[in-house]
């Protein structure tokens, strides 16, 4: 009797996994893709079927056979390209019209309210076509890690996220306190001047979720040493990390430069002499390149935020003669009327415009180049065969019109389909 009971639940347990797994092989979606850009080489395939299983992309080709019981998207009259990238993004901070003071702000803030900001601003990322972003801090106390678990975990939708938990910085961060209030700077900043303060930040950072390490330079009048960003460099290559360093100066980003960081995030003051260090070391440069009416979100008044956007304009095109590797990054961090963060994000792609940067090299920039910089090349960023199926398509070629991208009407996350415009 015991042993028929036990048979018997043995044969409803392997029927119950072939049904999982039929189930799970269910699971297959064929997408008819009218043109399909490479952004890597910047061509163009037309006809193409893309057959996604479960979370990757299974086979790519003009001749593919469509398997049976496959759900059909067609994309025929679309062009379908890679998720877009934002390597420079504050998920979980905004100012607001009322106070566009970043202090202010960030104080008032606990970091439960910074992760709920992060569950909108994740969603309105994703729905504008970006599939990955980075994370480069200001997120109180790792909001921006539970947010990634919670993203990771299918809790609420966001792309995937590379986050750096709390930003390291000498004394101050990107503050000016006071004397009796030195507290205010944490959680935001991880203050570290000497090499035992650096290390336990990055070990911290490590120990709490951070999957990259984001320092502030140069936002003081002391400003962290070439031997500094080596030592920290270093230490976060040995767990497998990549640095990231926020400079505003000359002095800062040559600095970062020779210290051997991955990228250099803003860097409007460079010199051609300090592109040139950058491009030499291999350091990529996330650019951040205000439009005027993002920088008008920043506080900044008419001619400040024409100026301000005009020094990006300037260093975009010395960077992009000299030859610098440069990824998409935005600093998107405020409310800005008529915007998600998603459209606001994308909006920066007129900078690219204005600065005469080819389609195709800002697109690689918005994709090739971002997966290199966040080390997910292998699994993110093109459409091939073995890669997570993130996916977007267009009205128009984004190689032929670079602002089609600011009407994405399909996304694909992970083999998910996140959103699917009706005119398709
Ligand atoms: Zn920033």
């Amino acid at each position: 009797m015991r042993t028929a009971n036990l048979l018997c639940r043995s044969i409803g347990f392997v029927v119950i996994l072939i049904v999982l797994s039929s189930l799970a092989h269910a699971q297959v979606i064929a997408i008819k893709a009218g043109k399909l850009v490479d952004p890597e080489t910047g061509t163009v395939a037309t006809n193409q079927i893309i057959i996604v299983e479960n979370s990757k992309i299974k086979s790519v080709g003009p001749g593919t056979a469509i398997p049976a019981g496959a759900t059909v998207i067609d994309l025929s009259r679309s062009t379908v390209l890679p998720g877009l990238f934002d390597c420079h993004s504050h998920l979980c901070q905004m100012t607001t019209a009322e106070n566009r003071d970043l202090f202010t702000t960030d104080i008032k803030q606990s970091t439960a309210y910074r992760a709920i900001i992060g569950v909108k601003t994740a969603r309105e990322y994703l729905d504008s076509g970006f599939t990955t972003v980075r994370d480069v801090g200001n997120n109180a106390l790792y909001a921006d890690t539970s947010l990634r678990n919670a993203v990771e975990n299918g809790i609420v939708p966001g792309p995937t996220i590379v986050n750096a938990g709390r930003i390291i910085a000498p004394f101050g961060g990107q503050y000016y306190l006071r004397p009796e209030r030195v507290e205010l700077g944490s959680p935001e900043y991880f203050f570290a001047d000497t090499r035992d303060e650096m290390l336990k930040a990055i070990r911290e950072n490590i120990h709490f979720g951070s999957l990259v390490i984001k320092i502030v330079v140069d936002d003081q009048r002391y400003i962290y040493s070439v031997d500094d960003i080596k030592f920290i460099v270093e230490e976060a290559r040995r767990a497998g990390l990549k640095v990231a360093a926020h400079c505003m100066t000359e002095q800062g980003a040559r600095n970062a430069a020779e210290g051997g960081v991955a990228s250099i995030e803003h860097g409007f003051r460079m010199s051609d002499e300090a592109l040139q260090l950058a491009k030499k070391n291999n350091v990529v440069l996330v650019g951040t390149d205000f439009t005027v009416e993002a920088a008008g979100y920043l506080g900044l008044d008419a001619a400040t935020s024409k100026y301000f956007h005009d020094t990006f304009i300037d260093r975009l095109k010395r960077a992009y003669r000299i030859g610098v590797t440069m990824a998409y990054g935005t600093d998107t961090f405020f409310e800005a009327a008529g915007h998600t963060r998603g459209t606001l994000a994308i909006s920066y792609i007129d900078s690219f415009v204005e600065a005469g940067i080819p389609a195709k090299d800002t697109l690689k920039i918005m994709t090739t180049n971002a997966a290199q910089l966040l080390g997910v090349e292998k699994q993110r960023g093109s459409i091939k065969t073995g890669m997570f199926a993130d996916i977007i398509a267009t009205p128009e070629n984004p190689l032929d019109n670079i602002q089609t991208l600011k009407r994405v009407s399909f996304v694909m996350k992970n083999g998910k389909v996140v959103r699917s415009s009706a005119t398709l």
